[in-house]
């Protein structure tokens, strides 16, 4: 049985005090679904974080993490780092960091290295441009996005593997895929993944969909049978909202 997902990237959101209170607000709320729920706080408050929703059900994970297990990275992060405050699961791969950051195909094959060296799980994001899918070369764009960062993986590390498929063209703007075109894509990941590894890793594998998820589009997209959860972005920056798109499921 896939783990259903709902994950909030709060992304250069919230200082000290916003991240205080929001957490606050959403140990208030219900969770009436099977899903994990997982906020990604910015590294400055990762640690008041986890400590806030140690009793919860709620898992605080990281937004990004560098390769290199240490060393002169001015400004960077390490898996030991993230380890060290008991943070489990990072995002990696994420479109504002491919795209602001340049991070390449090849440097986020060795940070999914790191993250499982380092027993973490990882959320892997990827996704194509608004000009791939009107030249219709999604699925081309999404494959090598996959092959290049993932399938140097033995079939077991994708226990610890959530992919997340998120359309650069959907993230922040308000414009959502429609579930069929989610759909659609999940069902090609899962085939590519049943034809490179086997049957048990495209079954298991948790593909999450991001990109302007909202409580009033949730329910339809989480009803595809490809999807297994959400990275939300702006939605997740208010605690009804959020739990709106938890319990969609
Ligand atoms: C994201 O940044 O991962 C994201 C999905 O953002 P939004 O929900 O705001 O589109």
């Amino acid at each position: 049985m896939r783990k259903q997902i709902v994950a909030g990237n709060w992304k250069m959101n919230n200082g000290l005090i916003q991240t205080k209170s929001l957490i606050v607000e959403l140990k208030q709320q219900t969770k009436t679904s099977n899903a994990e729920v997982m906020i990604a706080p910015t590294f400055t408050n990762l640690w008041h974080a986890f400590e806030a929703t140690r009793q919860d059900d709620i898992e605080v994970i990281a937004q990004n993490m560098h390769f290199a297990e240490n060393g002169a990275y001015t400004g960077e992060i390490s898996a030991g780092m993230l380890k060290s405050l008991g943070i489990q699961t990072v995002i990696l791969g994420h479109s504002e960091r491919r795209a602001y950051y340049n991070e390449t195909d090849e440097a986020l094959a060795k940070k999914v290295s790191t993250a499982l060296e380092n027993e973490m799980r990882v959320i892997f994001c990827f996704g194509e441009e608004l000009s791939d899918r009107k030249a219709g070369k999604q699925e081309d764009v999404v494959k090598s996005q996959l092959v290049n960062a993932l399938c140097h993986l033995k079939a077991q590390d994708f226990k610890h593997i959530v992919l997340a498929y998120e359309p650069v063209w959907a993230i922040g703007t308000g414009e959502t895929a429609t579930p069929d075109q989610a759909q659609e894509m999940h069902a090609f990941i899962r085939n590519l993944f049943r034809d490179r590894y086997n049957d048990e890793v495209a079954e298991n594998l948790s593909i999450l969909y991001g990109g302007s998820v909202k409580p009033s589009n949730a329910k339809e997209i989480f009803s595809k049978p490809d999807v297994d959860g959400g990275l939300i972005g702006g939605a997740s920056l208010k605690a009804e909202d959020f739990y709106a798109i938890v319990n969609a499921f």
